[in-house]
């Protein structure tokens, strides 16, 4: 340890710093607009939008072409009235098309 100086050990304190920063950087700033919403009374998960988007579709309820279970999805996109398009487009099953859930924190059943 003796061969390390001072400054290189303080260099070397510094760029792990940055790195911690760097890296933690997007999580504070998600903690503080998370603690800002809730400050305000708002929903920490939605912002009082009462609902979230769906993630698989996008908000659109509709997904194209998706890989797994294409028959079911497209029986299921003819049900909801579609049918007949040649679109490769399916209905979003995790959401049932509709592109976005209520949300969980503000919208308990
Ligand atoms: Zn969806
Ligand atoms: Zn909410």
């Amino acid at each position: 340890m003796e061969d390390i100086t001072a400054s290189e050990l303080a260099g070397f304190g510094v760029g792990t710093l940055l790195v911690c920063v760097t890296i933690a950087a997007p999580r504070i700033d998600a903690f503080i607009s998370a603690s800002q919403r809730s400050s305000l009374g708002m929903c920490k998960r939605c912002g009082n939008l009462k609902m979230i988007a769906c993630t698989k579709c996008k908000g659109v309820g509709v997904v194209r072409g998706g890989p797994f279970g294409f028959n079911l999805d497209y029986e299921l996109y003819q049900l909801l009235g579609s049918g007949g398009s040649k679109v490769q487009s399916t209905a979003c099953t995790k959401c049932q098309a509709r592109g976005h859930f209520s949300c969980p924190d503000c919208c308990k059943i």
